[in-house]
């Protein structure tokens, strides 16, 4: 299965990636986290994308297309893939068809988050992530047991930088402009599956299993 879920920050596409990967043994490809991984290791790649990733401003296509064409030569992704992120922008969409094309893996499906404002900056000011899992958190929605101590792996959570009002700001009107045109170029495919993503998580997760159903 070669799925795409899009959607605003804080729209839920980590929280269904995870669901998606356990029931469709995929891999979870997410642009944000490699890049935030490459920061993290300090390495080329994530010097040159630290500066836009803070400003909540997109890393530049190039450099993220090869990051992407790389990654999905992976063995992991012989079934397929779940990308989360990307493309972003109408180039990354039209050089993506190209590479998918390339790898024999073109798009199936594309979930489209669909979440107003409001709710997705109560959902931002709240997210804490787990470094060193991955685990995602919400100080109300979903606490973890030990306050500000991951579940699952016990590491010590953390606030996403870029998690503030102002950057998610930014990063809608970067959505907006960039990202509603990838949308639009899916839909002439005819792939494009949107869901409520203010919905609650597993009437979200249900939806889109119904999408995915009639890919597979
Ligand atoms: P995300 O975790 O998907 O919200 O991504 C965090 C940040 O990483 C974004 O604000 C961008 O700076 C950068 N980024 C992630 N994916 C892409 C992409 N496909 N194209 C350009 N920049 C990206």
């Amino acid at each position: 299965m070669n799925i795409l879920i899009m959607g605003p920050a804080g729209a839920g596409k980590g929280t269904m990636s995870e669901l998606i990967l356990k029931a469709y043994d995929i891999p979870h490809i997410s642009t944000g986290d490699m890049l935030r991984e490459n920061v993290r290791n300090n390495t080329e790649l994530g010097k040159l994308a630290k500066t836009y990733m803070e400003a909540g401003k997109l890393v530049p296509d190039d450099v993220i297309n090869a990051m992407v064409e790389d990654r999905l030569q992976q063995p992991d992704c012989q079934k397929g893939y779940l990308l989360d992120g990307f493309p972003r922008t109408l180039v990354q969409a039209e050089a993506f068809t190209k590479i998918a094309e390339k790898i024999g893996k073109p798009v199936e499906s594309v979930i489209a988050l669909e979440v107003e404002f409001d709710t997705l900056a109560e959902r931002i000011t709240g997210r804490r992530i787990c470094p060193k899992c991955g685990a995602i958190y919400h100080i109300k929605s979903h606490p973890p047991v030990v306050e500000g101590i991951c579940d699952v792996c016990g590491g010590e959570l953390t606030q996403r930088k870029d998690d503030t009002i102002e950057q998610l700001k930014v990063r809608m009107d970067e959505y907006d402009s960039s990202t509603a045109p990838v949308i639009a170029f899916y839909d002439k495919l005819g792939v494009v599956s949107r869901i409520d993503g203010a919905q609650p998580r597993e009437q979200v997760f249900a939806e889109i299993q119904e999408a995915l159903g009639k890919i597979a």
